[in-house]
């Protein structure tokens, strides 16, 4: 496990992530039913944009940086950036802080983590929050120990590192059986776009396991010239997407695009790999 989010966080795919994340919560929070959230993959939680990692890797420069202070029309980008500004301009939160942030006095989230360093920081960024639980191991491994939540309602964020080979064949076992004790979830599986076939593998999976609404936002930053393997592309899989989430999403994107394109071809998209009719 050598994967550091410190290295990422705050770059264009965290972004467009934590977009659908805060989209995703603002509809679990139109009901006054308590909700949980199980983050199978949750890292430290805040991340400082000032570290050694984030000065050497740049991508928060090339992310959040370049429109932190851009006043928004949609509506979810508005509290998306109204939630990552109130932790200071040297602040990033992660999906779990920024769902902790989020939760009401009804609701709970479970944030797992298996790296233990990253674990003991996490663990330290939500001791102010008492709905919001850390806990160490491996997150496809607790997940089906969280399910079916006793609230019945809410969402399981899966954001793996993509750093073992093994990562697709644990999320093919992993998540159609999750489905199968939670079917009424909503699940944002993030990954990046270079992996698109395998991608299109596990969605034909979920949709065996009997997914009927399943939702693919992407967003594309565009190719620099000489940009190496530096990631330019990433989407999510989003089971059970809320209502309007789609129209919120493909808004926010449409608006964003510009600020955090790298070249003429990027493009943001929101397509239904399949949807109840
Ligand atoms: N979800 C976080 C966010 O949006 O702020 C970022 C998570 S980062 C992409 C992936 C995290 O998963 C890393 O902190 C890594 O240590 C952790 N990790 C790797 N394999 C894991 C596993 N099998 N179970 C739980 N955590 C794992």
């Amino acid at each position: 496990m050598n994967y550091r989010h410190e290295y990422h966080a705050g770059n264009f795919a965290d972004v467009h992530k934590h977009i659908a994340l805060m989209a995703a919560l603002r509809h679990l929070k139109k009901k006054a039913k308590p909700f949980a959230v199980i983050d199978t993959h949750a890292g430290r939680g805040l991340y400082a944009l000032d570290s050694d990692e984030a000065c050497r890797s740049g991508e928060a420069a090339d992310g959040i940086a370049k429109f932190r202070n851009y006043e928004p029309q949609s509506p979810l980008l508005r509290e998306y950036l109204d939630m990552v500004r109130s932790f200071g301009p040297a602040k990033y939160p992660g999906s779990p802080l920024i769902v902790a942030k989020s939760l009401r006095l009804q609701d709970r989230c479970a944030a797992i983590e298996k790296h233990p360093a990253e674990f003991a920081a996490l663990r330290q960024t939500l001791v102010p929050f008492r709905q919001a639980g850390a806990i160490e191991g491996d997150g496809y491994l607790l997940l089906p120990r969280q399910l079916p939540p006793k609230e019945s309602r809410g969402l399981v964020l899966i954001d793996p590192p993509y750093e073992e080979p093994d990562e697709f064949a644990r999320l093919g076992q992993t998540v159609p059986a999750a489905v199968r004790k939670f079917a009424t979830g909503v699940y944002l599986i993030w990954y990046p776009l270079k992996l698109a076939s395998r991608v299109d593998a596990l969605a034909g999976e979920l949709l065996a396991a009997g997914v009927t609404d399943l939702l693919k936002p992407t967003m594309d930053v565009g190719c620099e010239p000489n940009a190496g393997n530096r990631l330019s592309a990433a989407g999510l899989l989003v089971i059970n997407p809320p209502y309007e989430f789609d129209a919120e999403m493909r808004a926010a994107s449409d608006e964003i695009l510009p600020l955090l394109a790298r070249g003429p071809a990027a493009h943001a998209a929101v397509e239904w790999v399949a949807r109840r009719t």
